[in-house]
């Protein structure tokens, strides 16, 4: 699932393929859940417009449009937002990467999973936001207009505070693990990169976020930080469907301390990395120089 480094890495990329460039021709797939807003409104309403600024906030990605208006776009667990001519077997179906000969594994035509596609008035490269399971979204917001999903978010963790982390784990007995995956608290720190944070800090996930005090917050803060800007210059992680933009993979999937190394050694102690399990989702730790 694309995680904020996965979402700043799109932003980077595409920020130059889309922002001061006419849109002359929208291209959509049905309606369907992945369109908050009906494709048919979309495809007019993006029609001759250009985005201004491409910003992120969290795991969403905000274009704001020339008329005041702005696109909202979410990954989702398999989104990807990639220029024309990228190439990457990411962007073929299982069935096709094992089908295809090597020699045709590359070539990226626009299928029933590319919901939709852009085509600029100065001509190539297009932009396409493609989505097989389609818990991706897109939705228009008219000037001025407002969505949940933004509201709700706090502080995007690049700019986060220990400060502002221990206000709210203070008052709260969820693992600390889950609090770090809580949007609402901290936007844009996912599964890996919780793991990776409360390593470095030294913090066991299972601990009730109350007993986390004011320095290990600090010390979580700027680890998530560490991680996630560390992951955006490697170019994210690549472990399903996530391609950069230009159809290369990321490269932080080597780097990690913790996340799916159940049973290696802890980087720091040599004792095995163990996986539990909190809310649903997997959690890895050093059993010893994590408290
Ligand atoms: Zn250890």
């Amino acid at each position: 699932m694309p995680e904020l480094p996965e979402v700043e890495v799109t932003r980077r990329a595409i920020e130059k393929t889309l922002v001061g460039r006419r849109i002359a021709r929208v291209k959509t797939t049905a309606p369907s859940y992945f369109f908050l807003t009906p494709p048919a409104r979309l495809r007019r309403a993006l029609t001759e417009r250009s985005v201004v600024a491409l910003t992120r906030h969290g795991k969403y990605l905000v274009a704001l449009l020339d008329d005041g208006a702005r696109l909202l776009l979410h990954l989702g667990m398999t989104g990807q937002l990639f220029t024309a001519g990228a190439r990457s077997v990411r962007l073929l179906s299982a069935e096709r990467r094992s089908t295809l000969d090597p020699a045709h594994q590359t070539a990226f035509r626009p299928d029933a999973h590319t919901h939709l596609e852009l085509e600029f008035a100065d001509g190539p490269p297009g932009l396409y936001f493609r989505d097989i399971r389609k818990f991706g979204k897109v939705r228009l917001l008219a000037p001025g207009q407002s969505d949940p999903r933004l509201d709700k978010l706090g502080v995007d963790a690049l700019v986060a505070t220990g400060e502002a982390l221990h206000a709210v784990a203070r008052r709260r007995r969820v693992p600390i693990k889950s609090l770090l995956l809580e949007q609402s608290v901290i936007a844009g720190i996912g599964n890996i990169y919780a793991d990776e944070a409360l390593f470095h800090a030294r913090v066991r996930p299972t601990r009730p976020s109350r007993r986390v005090g004011r320095e290990e917050c600090d010390e979580l803060v700027r680890a998530a930080r560490r991680v996630l800007e560390r992951a955006i210059v490697k170019g994210g992680s690549s472990i399903d469907d996530f391609v950069r933009p230009d159809g290369s993979d990321g490269a932080y999937q080597t780097e990690r301390k913790v996340y799916a190394r159940e049973g290696e050694p802890c980087p720091r102690c040599k004792t095995p990395i163990r996986r539990i399990v909190i809310g649903q989702r997997s959690a890895h730790f050093c059993p010893s120089c994590q408290r």
